[in-house]
């Protein structure tokens, strides 16, 4: 999607370790605009996919995933990251945060993720695919279907992509960042110049 490229192109820091800081419109900051179009690109994307409901993991995926729900005018379900006391009647699984090399709880209550539900799963990244794999967990323990999964920015060079691909569910990122290296951000579809900084001919 060109105007996320652009603004990645433009505003996006490369950290060590294959991070990608978008704290400017995206992480901290937020670009309403912007998260508006991507959401339209997302409905474009998956029209036709049988959704009833959206879902995300708190916090950084609540932004467009909330976009999304309200065009789809869909509920928007996002899994916590710590339990609630006063949380009954919950499906939980632990994930893995590559960002802060540590295993967590994300759950979600029984009464908003349930058998028939057919869930489309949006969020910020993907990187080595373990939220998505969490996701896949809860919404198989609800009984639901996963419809669909739908990342703002997809890091190529990690094995998410490709792990999810393999499972044969339904991936749409709208941002493919092929490497990193020597904190260069390299993107799909984008030619970079002498200098290994992006053109502005992006796509
Ligand atoms: P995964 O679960 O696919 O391994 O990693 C995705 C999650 O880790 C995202 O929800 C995001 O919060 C975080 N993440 C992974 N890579 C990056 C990155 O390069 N930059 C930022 N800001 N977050 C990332």
């Amino acid at each position: 999607m060109k105007a996320l490229k652009d603004r990645i192109i433009k505003d996006g820091r490369c950290f060590p370790g294959g991070i990608l800081k978008v704290d400017n419109f995206i992480n901290h900051q937020m670009d309403p605009i912007l998260m508006k179009s991507m959401a339209v690109e997302f409905v474009r994307r998956f029209a036709g996919t049988k959704i009833n409901k959206i879902l995300t993991v708190e916090a950084s995926g609540i932004a467009p995933a909330i976009m999304v729900g309200y065009l789809l005018e869909l509920p928007v379900v996002f899994a916590k990251k710590r339990r609630p006391s006063t949380m009954e009647n919950m499906l939980q699984t632990e994930v893995f945060s590559f960002t802060k090399n540590q295993t967590y709880t994300i759950c979600v209550s029984k009464d908003y993720l349930q058998p028939g539900d057919s869930v489309l799963f949006i969020d910020d990244f993907l990187a080595n695919g373990n939220a998505g794999k969490g996701i896949i967990d809860l919404v198989n323990q609800a009984g639901a279907t996963l419809a669909g999964m739908g990342f703002l920015i997809e890091k190529e060079f990690q094995s998410g992509g490709a792990m999810l691909r393999q499972m044969g569910i339904h991936i749409e990122s709208l941002a493919i960042i092929e490497s990193l290296d020597n904190c260069i951000i390299r993107l799909k579809g984008v030619e970079p110049d002498g200098e290994g900084n992006n053109s502005n001919d992006v796509k």
